[in-house]
């Protein structure tokens, strides 16, 4: 069986590296750039005292474009969600590293997704699911597809619904739903394009809000969900129905969020505070991830925390067992950013 292989070769974990370009502020720092990276082996090298490399399942260097990095690690994860497996891509990466770059891409309208070089791996990916299915059907192939899409952010431990915003949202479980978000929308899409005009609904909101409230857009998680049901009769007459969860997550920054660049606190014990406080659906995240590849490294069986925070509860079922988790990392080559690339290419490392 296919899920056995996933499991067999321990690869549903896999993590990748990607370099963005310098940009201006950095370039006119004229520093040496701190990383250099091999993409043949999937090695990045940190220049440091002393210099370290690290291992990966695969490193984007600079001049990768958009779709290098589809090929690279968004097509084995639409083809797992199409043979029904669950699969969740995460960018993650201090604030400025090319997460939303990377997932969502330069797209200023719904035109644009469908055909701006610049577009990024969430549209790809749609675009990508919707082509195999009509090629599935037009094969002459039995099984019928429906496809729903949602789209949330959480923020502060509180869930709100990009498509259609009201009040917070509560997670719950139920034993025959599994885990859900309640009165989360949720919108039935044909086509890609029908796909794209929910995304940048969804989008757009987040925009919107993130114009309004500054830390917005550094601190909140985003995660987009394609919901897709393959349906498939017996000659018997006996229905069967798989259902597989893509989720996209554009997550909060990952720098230690010890202060807050537009109130810059005075008082030394207050900062240290702070510091503790980082976002805890990141932290629990990352603990979760920890967990799960020390599991498969065959050490103690770590129990996995998932009810820690609302990101690691309500994504559980998409964490773990025969789930396609794939980790884009994101980091600036530039020296100035070198305590966070360091601490973004550690917790990359040690999720391997
Ligand atoms: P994050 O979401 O991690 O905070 P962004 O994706 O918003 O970071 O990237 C910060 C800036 O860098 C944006 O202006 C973005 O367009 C640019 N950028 C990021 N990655 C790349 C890349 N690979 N190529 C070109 N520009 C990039
Ligand atoms: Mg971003």
């Amino acid at each position: 069986r296919e899920s056995d292989t996933l499991q067999e070769r321990g690869d549903n974990i896999r993590v990748f590296v990607r370099v963005r370009p310098l940009n201006a502020r950095e370039e006119s720092a004229h520093l040496r750039d701190s990383i250099c990276v091999d993409t043949d082996t999937g090695t990045v090298h940190l220049l440091g005292e002393p210099p370290r490399s690290f291992a990966f399942d695969g490193v984007l260097g600079v001049s990768a474009s958009q779709e290098d990095v589809f090929q690279l690690f968004g097509t084995s994860v639409a083809e797992a969600c199409l043979s029904g497996y669950n699969g969740s891509i995460y960018a993650y990466g201090q604030t400025g590293s090319g997460k939303t770059f990377t997932m969502q891409g330069g797209v200023n309208s719904v035109q644009s997704m469908q055909q701006d070089p610049s577009r990024g791996l969430m549209c790809r990916i749609l675009e990508f699911i919707f082509d195999e299915i009509s090629r599935r059907h037009l094969k002459g192939g039995s099984v019928q597809h429906s496809c729903k899409c949602s789209y949330l952010e959480i923020y502060k431990e509180q869930i709100t619904d990009l498509l259609e915003p009201s009040s917070y949202l509560q997670i719950r479980e139920d034993i025959n739903r599994g885990i859900y978000v309640e009165r989360l929308s949720e919108h039935s899409v044909w086509t890609a394009s029908d796909a794209f005009h929910v995304l940048w609904k969804g989008l757009h909101q987040r925009h919107v809000a993130s114009t309004q409230m500054n830390e917005l857009s550094s601190r909140s998680h985003s995660v987009f969900t394609l919901k897709l049901e393959a349906s498939s009769t017996t000659a018997g007459g006996v229905t069967s129905t798989k259902v597989a969860r893509l989720n996209l997550i554009d997550l909060a920054g990952s720098e230690r969020q010890s202060f807050d660049p537009h109130q810059p606190s005075t008082h030394e014990s207050l900062r240290v505070k702070e510091a503790g406080a980082i976002n805890r659906s990141l932290s629990a995240l990352t603990n979760v991830i920890m967990s799960l590849s020390q599991r498969r490294a065959g050490q103690r069986q770590p129990f996995v925390r998932y009810r820690d925070s609302k990101l690691t509860f309500l994504l559980r079922d998409s964490l773990g067992g025969n789930s396609k988790t794939h980790i884009a990392a994101c980091v600036s080559p530039s020296a100035m950013c070198f305590g966070e690339t360091l601490s973004t290419l550690k917790f990359a490392a040690r999720a391997k």
